[in-house]
């Protein structure tokens, strides 16, 4: 059995430094920190189920077993507010209102699955890319934590800036 939802990039003609642009700006699925976490995941034993259409917000890894989710979160799309989330200057009222209704929708769909009784783990973008990254085993060993404790309703693992401890895996504030 091989992971599922791969698809081969070919015909890929960008630099580097396009190609991370669009994975952080463009894509909002199938994302790198995406394909990182369940690699690593389904190397340590576990399965699960991509972009389940029946959940609220369509969450990208669930486990249906654990009633358990991750949702990795693109930092510029649900506007994490760190420095990889910068509105961008032209269009500003475009991409604010864009943003704010990102936001709203992630909030509902959040609430949703947890009346239904989904813990639910946010991994955002920035614990794997920029300059607040962690050591990815680290946060692969968090997730882990995450899906082996049930008394975890939600958590939340995001890159290193001040004030913020990286790593919740309690309830987010
Ligand atoms: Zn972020």
């Amino acid at each position: 059995m091989s992971e599922g939802g791969e698809s081969t990039n070919s015909g890929d003609v960008l630099t580097p430094e396009q190609r991370s642009l669009c994975m952080s700006r463009i894509r909002s699925r199938d994302t790198k920190p995406e394909i990182l976490i369940r690699r690593a995941l389904f190397a340590r034993g576990y399965r699960y189920r991509l972009h389940d259409r029946k959940r609220p917000g369509r969450p990208d890894i669930v486990f249906p077993g654990r009633r358990a989710l991750i949702l990795i979160h693109g930092c510029f799309w649900h506007a994490h507010g760190c420095h990889l989330s910068a509105t961008p200057a032209t269009r500003r009222e475009f991409w604010e209102n864009k943003l704010r209704e990102n936001r709203a929708r992630d909030s509902r769909a959040l609430s949703a699955l947890s009346l239904a009784g989904w813990r639910v783990l946010i991994v955002w973008e920035c614990a794997l890319r920029g300059k607040g990254r962690q050591d990815p085993v680290a946060v692969i060993d968090a997730c882990e934590r995450f899906l082996n404790h049930p008394e975890m309703r939600e958590a939340v693992i995001e890159g290193w800036r001040s004030g913020v401890a990286g790593l919740r895996l309690e309830s987010p504030s």
